[in-house]
């Protein structure tokens, strides 16, 4: 069976397409997201979603979050004794919801279509395809999240023909793409976006206002003031979305502090952040040669365009309420879902077909004459980025020096015009007959595929030799050997069993609401606690679920 998955910056989701329609498939929680949290119990289990997410708060040195911004790089995060990168972490969570999506499902998983930002380079999206495999899943399809967004909005509402311009803004990262349709043909015309910009940013606003209002210091302020502030300044973000105006109120440094803030306030305050979410915009817009006025369809995806200042922002950039009739939650991994349908040929979805873009610009390097004199490190674009995919383009370079014996072709990707800024895939080395600069030349062929996988072939015009090169694998620089190993050394990991997460859960959240608790407030929480653990220690179903449910319903009474 084939899933679809959405890896999110802050939460994950896994669908399935069952014939008919996608379904999201409940967590072990019967909750539809999991938040993207890693962390390790004190007995080195590894706790995944809500539960990491609870003990997070209060053990921030053995958990680890937002690690999607960190695909495909060598950074290692320090969980307890463990060192993990983020690929490892994601395994994590791709587990999990395999595991959820085989019991909800009543069968194995072993496959899955897992979705990335449009803005993934070549290295983020083997880093996550190795995620998967870490976890026990074959990846052979990536998909954009916003194409995915597309498609779970393409087929829904049977229209013919229309552009649509997918405004993505999650947690961390923001994503435009423009779609168009025409009968079974689902285009993307062009990405844009920026990496650092999401609902983080917006929470951020808040707590500014927050701080400069109440004179709070963050830096004077302890961990678990910070971790407090954090989270009511995001829930007062969540009230302002239906709401004029919202009141925080905090204690911190033993002062309570009430802060009342207007939607309005708030607009104004987010007036930079808006101005960095036109940029993307209007470039998609340039890239696709399409006018505002001419999109159909405004898509919106992501958490953080519940907000009501983003909705009303959007609706003002095209004249017309944005669309946002699928969950915006939900879309990337319905959309994801249903790539899943079409790679296993559903018959009800069969009749799409999805043609995606190079997200990025791919050349290589060459050495530029300025009239002056030659200069060595200048990029030379040979897929240029928003080119529809599968694609195969060739340019010819001439050699650069006299009687030189080999042509080193770098792969490069990156929009930069200096080599040095872009990020330098690998390299070919051919060789070739000693001649006059200039009287030598190679043909480069990039050919870039529907997965990602960019095959770079070099033909040297007087010989005819030929050498080709897959770059595949070669972001997160280890042997097939070496995965292997990490694989196994990884599932030595005890992963906290399913069926007890809504008990971890519960503890968690009592745990930090006992350390938040003074006096009689706390000796009630630890009757509660003490009750709960004595119904664990016996086993007895019913009790547990009595005991749970009590102390669940008394940590509420105290918000
Ligand atoms: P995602 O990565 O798509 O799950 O989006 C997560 C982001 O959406 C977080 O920054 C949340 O604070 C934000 N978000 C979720 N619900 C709302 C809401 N009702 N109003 C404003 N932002 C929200």
């Amino acid at each position: 069976m084939i899933v679809g998955i959405d890896l999110g910056t802050t939460n994950s989701l896994v669908a399935c397409y069952d014939g008919k329609s996608v379904k999201i498939i409940p967590n072990r929680l019967g909750e539809h997201l999991t938040p993207s949290v890693v962390s390790l119990d004190d007995d080195g289990t590894v706790l995944v979603g809500k539960t990491a997410l609870a003990r997070s708060l209060r053990r921030p040195l053995s958990s680890a979050a937002v690690f999607k911004r960190s695909m495909g790089t060598d950074r290692e995060y320090t969980l307890g004794d463990k060192k993990l990168r983020a690929e490892e972490l994601s395994s994590f969570i791709l587990r999990s919801l395999k595991e959820d999506a085989e019991v909800f499902l009543g069968q194995k998983v072993d496959e899955a279509v897992i979705s990335v930002p449009a803005y993934f380079n070549d290295m983020q999206r083997k880093a996550t395809k190795r995620a998967g495999e870490l976890a026990g899943l074959k990846v052979e399809r990536i998909i954009s999240e916003p194409t995915a967004a597309a498609l779970a909005y393409g087929l829904m509402d049977g229209r013919e023909r229309a552009k649509y311009l997918v405004f993505d803004l999650g947690g961390g990262t923001f994503d435009v793409s423009i779609l168009a349709r025409t009968g079974r043909i689902i285009e993307v015309r062009s990405i844009a976006g920026d990496n650092y910009l999401g609902g983080e940013d917006f929470t951020d606003v808040i707590e500014q206002m927050f701080c400069r209002k109440c004179g709070v210091s963050l830096l004077a302020a302890t961990y678990e003031e910070r971790a407090q502030i954090r989270e009511l300044t995001e829930k007062c973000k969540c009230a302002l979305s239906n709401a004029p105006a919202a009141v925080m109120e905090c204690t911190v440094g033993g002062e309570k502090k009430s802060f009342a803030v207007t939607a309005e306030e708030y607009e104004q305050a987010c007036e930079p952040l808006f101005e960095r979410l036109r940029r993307p915009v209007e470039r998609s817009l340039k890239d696709a040669g399409v006018k505002a006025s001419e999109i159909d369809e405004v898509v919106l995806v992501g958490g953080a365009t519940k907000s009501a200042i983003v909705k009303k922002l959007a609706a003002a950039m095209f004249g017309r309420a944005p669309k946002s009739s699928v969950n915006p939650d939900e879309a990337v991994a319905a959309g994801a879902a249903l790539q899943s349908a079409m790679k296993q040929r559903a018959a009800a979805v069969r009749e799409v077909i999805l043609t995606d873009v190079c997200p990025f610009t791919l050349g290589t390097d060459v050495v530029h004459n300025n009239g002056l004199f030659e200069e060595s490190g200048h990029y030379l674009p040979i897929i240029e980025r928003n080119t529809v995919i599968p694609v195969s383009r060739t340019q010819t370079v001439y050699t650069a020096h006299d009687y030189q014996t080999m042509v080193c072709v770098k792969i490069l990707q990156g929009e930069s015009r200096m080599t040095k800024n872009n990020l330098c895939l690998g390299e070919l080395n051919v060789p070739v007959p000693s001649k006059p600069k200039g009287e030598e030349a190679v043909d480069i062929t990039y050919t870039y595929d529907i997965n990602s996988l960019l095959e770079v072939k070099v033909r040297v015009h007087s010989t005819g030799l030929v050498r080709t090169m897959i770059i595949k694998g070669e972001g997160n620089k280890m042997s097939d050997e070496e995965a292997k190993k990490r694989m196994e050394e990884l599932a030595y990991l005890k992963i906290s069993p399913r069926e007890l997460e809504e008990n971890k859960l519960a503890l968690y959240l009592a745990d930090c609401a006992y350390e938040e608790a003074t006096g009689d407030r706390r000796l009630t929480i630890d009757r509660y606690i003490s009750a709960f653990e004595r119904a664990m220690g016996k086993g007895d179903a019913a009790e547990i679920e009595k005991t749970r449910r009590e102390l669940i319903e008394f940590l509420d009474s105290l918000q």
